[in-house]
């Protein structure tokens, strides 16, 4: 007898799928990478077979995470008000990963980052340096959303930085972009703020860091676009892609 999900093992279930289908979803767009040192293919199932080895060990090692974090109850106030736990989504194999701040309404409804408006300038942007979504993972550095979109408090950051930090440890990016105050005063360990740092490249554990602005700040301020439309430049450098001429 199949019984019927509850609403939060619906939530989740709708969150699972979300994830998983957005790895899916960007399969083909995974680049091969030499196997890691150690790595068995005979470990892959049939069905990943055609998988790169990387990008299949990868999708099973992020499954975990996020099948923890779903049950996470360390900040009892966020636990106890959110709709889903917004781990991320994307291409496990991504050459670039962007970091925000935490899911809005939007997200937190949908199990998914970067949906509302913020996120569709983030698609915007993205496409127009040759990207989709599925070429990128996007993350927060809080997995659940704040009531009414109050900034995180710092022991929710520290709470929830361990998932973040093992997101980048799997995806291993070329190139995290973080966006906005939280995400790069969290990575950076600095008080200081976005200004500061905006376009300029920083080291995390190896991996080259690029701060730019929200795209929520973008919504805000218009002009500002200039400024990120630069950095994404900067990136496809890096990542020695070519970037488009001009807007
Ligand atoms: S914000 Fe992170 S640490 Fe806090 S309850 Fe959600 S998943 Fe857990």
């Amino acid at each position: 007898m199949i019984h019927p999900l509850t609403g939060p093992q619906r939530a989740n279930w709708r969150c699972v799928r979300s994830f998983t289908e957005g790895l899916r979803a960007c399969t083909p767009n995974v680049r091969p990478r030499p196997p890691r040192k150690g790595y068995d293919p005979a470990s892959v199932s049939s069905e990943e077979s055609h998988l790169p080895a990387r990008a299949a060990e990868r999708r099973e090692a992020l499954k975990e995470v996020f099948e923890q974090a779903q049950g996470c109850v360390r900040c009892a106030e966020l636990a106890g008000t959110r709709k889903t736990v917004v781990f991320g989504a994307g291409n496990a194999d991504a050459d670039l990963m962007f970091v925000g701040e935490a899911p809005g309404a939007s997200e937190d409804e949908r199990g998914l980052p970067f949906v509302g408006a913020a996120g569709k300038l983030l698609e915007k942007l993205l496409g127009e340096i040759g990207m989709a979504r599925a070429d990128v993972f996007i993350a927060n550095v809080l997995k659940c959303r704040p009531p009414g979109n109050r900034d995180p408090q710092p022991a929710e950051i520290e709470n929830c930085q361990e998932y973040l930090y093992r997101q980048v440890e799997l995806i291993q990016p070329r190139v995290i972009c973080t966006l906005g105050n939280t995400p790069t005063q969290t990575l950076l360990q600095t008080t200081q703020g976005i200004s500061k740092f905006r376009g300029q490249w920083f080291d995390f554990r190896d991996t080259k860091l690029l701060p730019t602005y929200h795209p929520a700040y973008l919504l805000r301020n218009p002009a500002a676009k200039a400024d990120v439309w630069k950095d994404l430049q900067k990136v496809m450098a890096v990542l020695g892609l070519q970037a488009p001429k001009k807007r």
